[in-house]
């Protein structure tokens, strides 16, 4: 713990630590989401898409990386039982029973959507307040904010191709 990293931070540490550790759980369901999902998906832009899916899911354990290090240097406790994840993940995580590209990317941006309120929220908590844990929040909803434009470009691409396809029928 840094203690001088606890006594500068002008709000309730332990409630952030709670906060934190909610992000925490998000973070590896969402890396799990992207992970799996990348794995069992099928359909057209598959052999492009997946690469970047798994992409993010390395971005998405590096969020926890970060997340966890900052509740360690506040003197908290990661969560230390994944049984834990669910209860505290504020985002949810869906099973992906249908394997085809388009549904595996819609779970992915209502990840991200959630994600990004997750650190939209946070960059507001500790604005002015905890300068370090602030920062990280803008680091990282920069990235989902990246996530969220990906997945929206190849859904938008797959309606493209949808769309000729049908003016192919008439
Ligand atoms: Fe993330
Ligand atoms: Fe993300
Ligand atoms: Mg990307």
């Amino acid at each position: 713990m840094g203690e001088k990293a606890v006594s500068i931070a002008r709000l309730d540490v332990a409630e952030l630590i709670g906060i934190l550790n909610e992000a925490l759980a998000e973070e590896w369901l969402a890396y799990y989401q992207y992970w799996i999902g990348a794995r069992i998906m099928e359909g057209p832009m598959r052999s492009e898409v997946e690469p970047e899916l798994l992409l993010h899911a390395t971005q998405e354990l590096a969020h926890a990386g970060l997340v966890a290090g900052r509740i360690i240097q506040l003197g908290g406790s990661p969560i230390l039982n994944p049984a834990r994840w669910f209860d505290l993940a504020g985002c949810e995580y869906e099973e992906p029973t249908d394997p085809y590209i388009e549904e595996i990317l819609k779970q992915n941006l209502k990840g991200e959507r959630c994600a990004i309120q997750r650190y939209e929220d946070l960059a507001d908590y500790t604005n002015g307040k905890d300068y370090a844990t602030y920062q990280m929040a803008i680091t990282i909803l920069n990235e989902e904010l990246e996530h969220e434009h990906d997945i929206e470009d190849y859904l938008n691409d797959l309606n493209i191709m949808k769309e000729d396809f049908k003016k192919l029928r008439i």
